[in-house]
């Protein structure tokens, strides 16, 4: 079921035509599985390039439909934009300024299903938007907004919004600069650890049965017969293999210029990419987060507790650097600390962040100047059955897959059941399975302050999620992401709990510790050239 407009674009690879059903035809990738079996022509249904949650949730539409599915993606799963987001499941109260109401609309509604349907990834988080004298959006302008946030969300908003004085603001969350303050307007959205969800939402669809390959690079795709043959490749062995589908989905996010290059090598699909940037600091706020308004150039960035943690983003600066070299940069880093600052006194914006990462986003470019200004609605475009996604909010992944699938069933004249996201519960559970293998797998390290992790959460993430390198563990599975000092007191031992499930002998050992390592030296470097730098002046 498609709704509301769609840019769209058709093209035409030779011998397509996007719109006839396409035939099945005998014959199997050697490299590929098939957990169905075979006899239904083609190996696989569809093959989705892309482990984050975009092609995450396109693989458990389809499996969950009965499409045979294969996902690939050349890293781990949600390594690429996916474990760098702000974290929010939220309609986006910040794009009623640009006026994508349906966007918000949509988003609002996603943001209900996922409350519902994934409570143990997704829970509600209070907000609060100081008024300053002189500073910032109006309180007329911001009440008349949450008005409007709320009307979009009709019976699914959360709670009222309301406004209250300097008094109570200060109550609410002590930190706040007092000077000038008039007062706070509160309202609710929601938030995820977006990382955990996305391989959630990846483990489901290999429970509904599609095939997930992590490292797995696609390095060739070309039209076959009357779908496309996949050629990939293991990034750590080497082995190479191919995969037979009936349609693509080229969900790359920032990658999906290059993953069309590989068929359509001289096409372009309009992507703009931005940087976006986080800092993790010390925790300012009690429970709520704070929508701020930068005083540099007006932008929207926010304040979020994370348990002892505030993490604190996001920037929006065009960057045409591939995607895999793109790091928060050092005059980001130094905005967001001067901001913050701003209106949180106790922050001193000299001290170094717990952490510095910056994500892509890939947008459809739009005509706006400003990236923050630019369009968040997503577009598909068609290469006869190989579909490919740009833009697209971490909040609609899941309307944004149902309707990709739709397109695919259509086009690719496959025989399938009905949507079932919709009502079908994302598995729970988590913690409990955890808990389960803590006899067997005793060991535990307080890696920093709050901050703990157990041998049984490493095991788990090797056996039951994918996590295939000690990175996945210690920056996409645990919470030891929040800050760096954790992550480097972690790695030797954590790596020592992963090696007997994954056969790691002394020298893999080192080198996953050293490629952690590595990784954090380079964002202390950065992170040490931001504060070196003269304040005021991004
Ligand atoms: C700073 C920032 C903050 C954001 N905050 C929010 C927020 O709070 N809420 C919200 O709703 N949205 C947010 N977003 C948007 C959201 O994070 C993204 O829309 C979403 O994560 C994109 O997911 P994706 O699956 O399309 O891309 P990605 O997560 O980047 O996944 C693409 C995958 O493709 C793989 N790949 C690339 N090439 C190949 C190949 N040749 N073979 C195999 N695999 C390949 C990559 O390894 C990667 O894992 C934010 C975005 C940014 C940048």
């Amino acid at each position: 079921m498609c709704r509301g407009r769609e840019d769209e674009e058709h093209s035409e690879l030779a011998g397509d035509d996007p719109a006839a059903p396409l035939e099945s035809r005998a014959g199997a990738g050697p490299g590929a599985r098939d957990r169905r079996g075979e006899g239904r022509g083609l190996t696989y249904d569809l093959l989705v390039v892309g482990g984050g949650i975009q092609g995450a949730a396109v693989a458990r539409d389809a499996a969950l439909r009965g499409l045979r599915v294969v996902l690939l993606d050349r890293g781990d799963l949600a390594s690429g934009t996916s474990s760098r987001s702000s974290k929010l499941i939220h309609g986006g109260i910040r794009y009623l300024e640009t006026g994508q109401f349906r966007l918000v609309r949509e988003a609002l509604h996603e943001r209900a299903l996922l409350l519902e349907l994934a409570p143990e990834y997704v829970r509600p988080l209070p907000f609060l938007i100081p008024h300053y004298r002189g500073e910032g959006r109006s309180r007329l302008a911001v009440r008349a907004g949450l008005a409007l946030y709320a009307a979009l969300a009709g019976k699914q908003r959360l709670a009222d919004h309301r406004t209250v004085g300097s008094t109570e603001a200060l109550a609410l969350e002590p930190a706040l600069r007092p000077d000038g303050l008039l007062g706070a307007s509160l309202y609710w959205d929601a938030q995820m650890d977006d990382a955990q969800l996305c391989v959630a939402v990846a483990i489901d669809a290999e429970r509904a049965g599609a095939a997930l390959h992590t490292y797995t690079e696609l390095v060739r795709l070309v039209p076959e017969g009357s779908g496309w043959r996949g050629s990939f490749r293991d990034v750590d062995t080497g082995r190479e293999g191919e995969a037979e589908a009936r349609s693509v989905v080229n969900a790359a996010g920032p990658w999906a210029e290059d993953v069309r290059g590989l068929a359509r090598p001289s096409a372009r699909a309009g992507i703009r990419r931005t940087r976006g940037t986080h800092v993790v600091l010390p925790g300012f706020t009690r429970e709520r987060a704070l929508l701020l308004s930068a005083r540099r150039d007006g932008r929207v960035f926010f304040v979020l507790p994370w348990g002892d943690f505030s993490l604190v983003g996001t920037t929006d600066v065009d960057d045409g650097t591939a995607p895999e070299r793109v790091k928060a940069h050092p005059e980001d880093i130094r905005y967001l600390l001067e901001e913050t600052a701003r209106v949180l006194p106790r922050h001193n914006p000299g001290q170094p962040p717990l952490r510095a990462f910056a994500g892509v986003r890939s947008l459809a470019h739009g005509s706006a100047i400003r990236p923050w200004a630019n369009s968040r609605e997503h577009r598909i475009v068609e290469d006869g059955s190989m579909l490919t996604l740009i833009g697209g909010k971490y909040t609609t992944h899941r309307s944004l897959a149902e309707r990709v699938v739709d397109r695919v069933v259509r086009y690719a004249g496959i025989r399938a059941g009905v949507c079932r996201t919709r009502t079908t519960p994302l598995p729970g559970g988590r913690a409990k399975s955890i808990a389960g293998l803590e006899a067997r797998h005793p060991g535990r390290l307080i890696a920093a302050g709050s901050l703990e992790i157990t041998e049984a959460e490493a095991v788990y993430a090797v056996q039951a999620e994918r996590a295939r390198h000690l990175e996945d563990v210690l920056e996409r599975r645990t919470r030891l992401w929040l800050r760096a000092d954790a992550m480097r007191r972690a790695s030797e031992r954590v790596a020592a709990w992963m090696a007997p499930h994954l056969g790691w002998d002394h020298a893999a050992r080192d080198r996953e510790v050293r490629r952690v390592v590595d990784a954090l030296d380079d964002e202390r470097d950065r992170i040490e050239a931001a504060l070196a730098a003269p304040r005021g002046g991004a």
